[in-house]
């Protein structure tokens, strides 16, 4: 991840997608043009619309799109999401997934003081999906960890502490059991540890950690885990701090990086204007962050925080009824 800013203009790929994916991506970038920093926008289609429209529900046009960008925000894909965010992943070999969880006021946040990040691995684990035929007694899968991916998102996480002023990287596995694959997990975290030893470690088995994240969420500060282990504790992180309107999250690769709110396209509230655009927002904080902009994601972020604080101005996911774009205007009046 990036630290400081990098360059004077940045090409983004813009990925509205389908649903609210367009209205939240319009709001997105309604505030960020309220920023001081110079953005090249480029249009990619991707997700139900565009198969109707072309054929595919991800042309190798966005593909390429992406891949040239500094950067890439997305919005949302209804029933393709997993043909396009998935082959997304793949292609631009994005090994991780960032999902913070942060609690803010006035929203369903079971606890005031919650801010972790979960930093998952992205391409191998459970997910590979690589099942057998069912065999005579059922069915087989098999989970794939590789010492080459699994220090590199292990790095990442260490890394991410240092530039995010975090003190303790927690590994989460289930070592005890899979002794061989999260043993060699358990092994590596250390092995990278030792290159940071001003970040304090910490390890819990993931049946404990789902337990933990109930009882004392805010004693995390930087998870690092496999692939499906990351995927289940995200979630009960984004019902820590309640409702899918407020998460963001990053997919980062050694040469790509998109941005995409936790949610989906949302069918039942789609061209009303109501959908909350905080996720999609926070996903742009995480975006600026990426590509060097600090000053810019803390302007946006403390933006979005006051409009949460004031309550007023909120979506009736959160208990208001402001429009998308009031929200939006909102938000940019604060910067
Ligand atoms: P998809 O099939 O695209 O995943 P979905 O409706 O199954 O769509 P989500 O889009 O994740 O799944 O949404 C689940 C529910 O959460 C929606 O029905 C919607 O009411 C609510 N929701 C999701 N995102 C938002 C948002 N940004 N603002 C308000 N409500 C939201």
């Amino acid at each position: 991840m990036n630290t400081s800013k990098t360059k004077d203009k940045y090409q983004i790929a813009i990925v509205p997608g389908d649903g609210i994916g367009k209205e939240v991506m319009e709001a997105t970038l309604f505030v960020l043009d309220g920023l001081d920093v110079d953005f090249d926008y480029v249009y990619g289609d991707a997700g139900d619309e565009c198969l109707e429209k072309t054929g595919t529900a991800l042309p190798d046009e966005t593909l390429d799109i992406i891949r040239n960008a500094d950067a890439c925000l997305f919005g949302a894909a209804g029933e393709t999401a997993a043909d396009v965010i998935v082959k997304i992943r793949q292609e631009m070999k994005m090994f991780a997934n960032l999902r913070p969880v942060k609690s803010y006021p006035n929203t369903n946040s079971l606890f005031e003081n919650i801010d972790f990040m979960i930093v998952r691995e992205n391409t191998e684990g459970m997910y590979i999906a690589d099942e057998e035929q069912y065999t005579d007694e059922g069915a087989i899968a098999r989970r794939i960890i590789t010492r080459q991916a699994e220090e590199r998102i292990i790095d990442y996480a260490f890394k991410y502490a240092i530039n995010n002023s975090k003190t303790k990287v927690t590994a989460v596995h289930k070592a005890n059991v899979l002794k061989k694959s999260d043993g060699l997990f358990r092994e590596i975290f250390y092995e990278v540890a030792s290159d940071y030893p001003d970040i304090a470690t910490e390890e819990f088995y993931v049946d404990a950690t789902a337990m933990y994240l109930i009882t004392q969420p805010e004693s995390f500060e930087v998870i690092v885990t496999t692939n499906l282990f990351g995927d289940i504790l995200s979630d009960e992180g984004a019902g820590l701090v309640g409702g899918l309107g407020l998460i963001p999250s990053a997919n980062i690769g050694e040469n790509a990086a998109l941005f995409e709110p936790v949610h989906g396209s949302a069918p039942d509230i789609a061209g009303q204007g109501i959908a909350n655009p905080i996720a999609m927002m926070l996903s742009a904080v995480m975006m600026l962050r990426y590509i060097g902009e600090n000053e810019n994601a803390d302007k946006l972020d403390a933006a979005i925080l006051k409009v949460l604080n004031d309550a007023n101005i909120l979506t009736c996911d959160l208990g208001g009824s402001a429009t998308t774009m009031e929200l939006a205007n909102a938000v940019k009046n604060n910067l």
